[in-house]
């Protein structure tokens, strides 16, 4: 099995992420990354797009519609897959991710750390408020892989998304936050590479300029996909395939 960190950067719509974010721009120009624009599945909505992304299936397949529904997947996701190959699976990510793959509605508080090496994510730090600041996130995350050396890493920060909620797409907020998080990856990605993974970053939705997201409008549904890796097939154009591409990353 081959080694991949995923980065959802949550909200991040492609057309903002072209102007702001020059690290993986510069990635993309000297070839270290390959790029596609993402089109992400309907509704908009973050917990089914995660669902989208980690189990490859349509919303209307895998029955999470909407955000409210706080019950645990009923699919095969990335991390079953993972952990059925023997593989080890991590998470630095919102609540949310442990509600739908660990442990269904559930007390964010209570289950923050998830570090009993129980399948399917096998250790987790979970964060609940949306402000939680996207470095924490990524030092969450370095301390899992540093300490359990995961096979599959997912790690996903939520201050793009929480500035869209207050100013819109094209306010100053968001644009910063695209930037600020841009920098983190610049710090970040270099050591995961020397250290042998693959890495893809992408999103699950963008955002409009009435400062929500669900609909169909191409701010909200073109995301980035980045990847750093030795696949030579054609980039994902569409979330519903991330899945499969991922599979064949990690060679499962
Ligand atoms: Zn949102």
């Amino acid at each position: 099995m081959k080694k991949l960190i995923l980065v959802v950067l949550d909200g991040l719509c492609d057309e903002i992420a072209q102007l702001k974010m020059g690290y993986m721009k510069h990635l993309e120009e000297v070839l270290l990354a390959r790029k596609s624009t993402v089109v992400a599945s309907l509704p908009t909505l973050s917990r089914p797009l995660y669902e989208t992304i980690l189990t490859g299936k349509q919303p209307y397949e895998h029955g999470i519609v909407h955000n409210l529904n706080r019950s645990q997947s009923q699919s095969k996701s990335i991390f079953h897959e993972v952990a059925a190959a023997g593989g080890i699976s991590a998470a630095a990510a919102y609540h949310w991710i442990s509600e739908l793959y660990l442990n269904g509605d559930q007390n964010s508080v209570q289950h923050r750390f998830h570090l009993s090496g129980e399948a399917p994510i096998h250790y987790g730090i979970f964060y609940y408020e949306d402000h939680y600041p996207d470095s924490h996130v990524f030092m969450d995350a370095f301390y899992l892989l540093k300490t359990y050396q995961p096979d599959f890493m997912l790690i996903h920060p939520m201050n793009v998304d929480d500035a869209g909620h207050k100013g819109g797409v094209l306010s100053e907020g968001y644009g910063l936050a695209a930037r600020r998080v841009d920098g983190i990856l610049s710090m970040a990605l270099p050591e995961w590479i020397n250290a042998g993974y693959e890495i893809i970053v992408t999103a699950d939705h963008g955002m409009s300029e009435d400062r929500g997201h669900g609909g169909g409008t191409a701010r909200e549904r073109h995301v980035p996909f980045w990847y750093i890796g030795t696949q030579t097939e054609v980039l994902p154009t569409e979330q519903v395939a991330l899945k499969a591409f991922i599979m064949n990353c990690l060679e499962i």
